[in-house]
């Protein structure tokens, strides 16, 4: 299981899939992507390995800059196509690694508000919960914003949002999850090796932490919502 994320420059697609088979090591039954193509959210997912997901993407391509990648290790829901990630409600796409224990109660609130489910996965939840935020008048980061603390469990996350080519959000709590720095390009993955590469210059979220980025940078806050400051290492990993 692996989270990969870019906000490139150029069609992200393959980048994104090269990175997610330097995360194969974690093992993972199911594997997709979605990129934001002329600011819609498009995606592709496969059963099995990373081959029957590139053969799909070989079929039809995905050409945004922007985009997020998954391979699943399935702990809610079978190991099929609709269950794979990325999930989307409306506008927003997320990619989760982890477990959302609270995910019964939430689906249920959402559904009464009228959200459809397409999956039996946790993880669509936390989609909806944002995707109910933003139909409240939320712009996408405070959605995120609001929907975190409602999440009980253990996640690492990534978000894009339809019509916004220019934002990424991650967040992470009991799983890794590290922002990758380039030149003008930002990248988002498990680990350091996810994101080798692409740049050496990489920032470990702490625990509790989300992450604000755009094409030149990010803003990193803590649990509390206060902006947070973390180092930035030398991964080393692409030497
Ligand atoms: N709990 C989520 C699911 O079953 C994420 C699993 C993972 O970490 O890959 O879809």
């Amino acid at each position: 299981c692996g989270i990969v994320g870019i906000l490139g420059r150029a069609p992200v697609a393959e980048q994104i899939v090269d990175s997610l088979k330097r995360l194969e090591y974690r093992g993972y039954d199911s594997a997709g992507v979605a990129t934001l193509e002329n600011g819609e959210l498009t995606r592709r997912r496969a059963e099995g390995k990373l081959k029957n997901l590139e053969a799909k993407l070989a079929k039809s391509p995905l050409a945004g800059h922007v985009g997020i990648g998954h391979t699943r290790w399935a702990t809610h829901g079978k190991p099929t196509e609709a269950n794979a990630h990325p999930h989307a409600a409306d506008g927003v796409a997320v990619v989760h690694n982890g477990i959302i224990e609270n995910f019964r109660e939430l689906r249920i609130e959402l559904e009464k508000q009228g959200a459809v489910f397409a999956s039996e996965t946790d993880t669509e939840t936390v989609a909806h919960l944002v995707n109910s935020f933003i139909k409240k008048g939320a712009k996408p980061v405070d959605a995120v914003k609001q929907a975190l603390p409602r999440l009980k469990g253990a996640f690492a996350l990534a978000f894009v949002f339809k019509d916004h080519d220019d934002l990424m959000v991650g967040a992470r709590k009991g799983s890794p999850l590290a922002v990758g720095f380039g030149d003008g390009e930002m990248y988002l993955g498990s680990d350091a090796i996810a994101l080798a590469p692409f740049t050496d210059d990489i920032c470990y979220l702490e625990d509790g932490d989300w992450v604000v980025m755009n094409h030149k940078g990010c803003e990193i806050f803590d649990e509390a919502g206060k902006p947070a400051k973390r180092e930035v290492l030398k991964s080393g990993a692409s030497a």
